[in-house]
């Protein structure tokens, strides 16, 4: 193939491909219909692939990813922060279907279970009697504020993340950015794992209410330690791949 000029950057390629930008030569049959629907089934499997590649491996192999990042193997898999997004997307996707809340935590059980639900109640009342609105009226403009809140929160958890562990594996002298990978992956399961817990017990809820049966309300600490068993089990996992840590020190670490 002679050398021609890339088109992207302008400076000489020898290869098909151009060393400076990556830009692919084309030629006159690049523009054919057929090769236009080749390279668009490609990019759609392509995407289909490594996003299917990187979920498996996040689920089933802790850590994996994020070795995998750090050690320069970054094409087969999605990039960490657009694995977050597409977690991100799920979970507030399948959370609006399935009306459930596992992250946010709406007024009424504020009002019902909180330890200070005397005073939350009294500040309600106070608030509503003020601006003479209904209880309704006040649900409806606190939850979505809640809901709101508990996504910025979940943006913000991934540093804060990577900054204690920082601080746990200061001797491992890594760059900032192996520990902010880290939690970016953390999160991204952690977000799977509410998704699917919240499915789950919308169905659950679901099919009894069909059977006529008084959907009983699972204790928000049942749930709670169900969450933290199972995310405590997944750190422990990926402290040991990521970190090489020894059995002892990784569990201890996770607490
Ligand atoms: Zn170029």
């Amino acid at each position: 193939m002679p050398a021609h000029a890339c088109p992207g950057c302008g400076s000489v390629a020898p290869m098909r491909f151009c060393a400076a930008c990556g830009e692919e030569q084309v030629h006159a049959r690049d523009l054919s219909l057929r090769h236009f629907a080749r390279e668009a089934a490609a990019s759609v499997t392509d995407l289909d692939s490594s996003l299917l590649r990187s979920l498996g491996s996040l689920v089933a192999r802790p850590g994996l990813l994020t070795c995998e990042y750090v050690r320069g193997s970054r094409r087969r898999f999605l990039p960490p922060l657009k694995l977050f997004l597409v977690c991100n997307v799920a979970f507030f996707f399948l959370e609006s279907l399935t009306h459930s809340s596992v992250l946010t935590t709406p007024l009424n059980v504020y009002l019902r279970f909180a330890p200070f639900k005397d005073v939350v109640a009294a500040v309600v009342a106070a608030r509503l009697a003020q601006r003479h609105l209904t209880a309704g009226h006040y649900a409806a403009v606190f939850d979505p504020m809640v809901r709101a809140q508990a996504k910025t929160l979940v943006i913000t958890m991934a540093p804060m993340l990577a900054l204690a562990v920082q601080a746990l594996f200061a001797r491992s002298r890594r760059f900032f950015v192996e520990h902010l990978v880290f939690a970016v992956h953390f999160y991204a399961f952690f977000l799977l794992l509410l998704a699917s817990v919240g499915t789950v017990l919308a169905s659950v809820y679901g099919s009894m209410k069909v059977l006529g049966a008084a959907p009983a309300e699972l204790s928000d600490s049942t749930l709670g330690v169900v969450l933290l068993a199972s995310c405590t089990a997944y750190l422990y996992a990926s402290v040991r791949r990521v970190y090489g840590d020894g059995r002892a020190s990784a569990a201890a670490k996770c607490w």
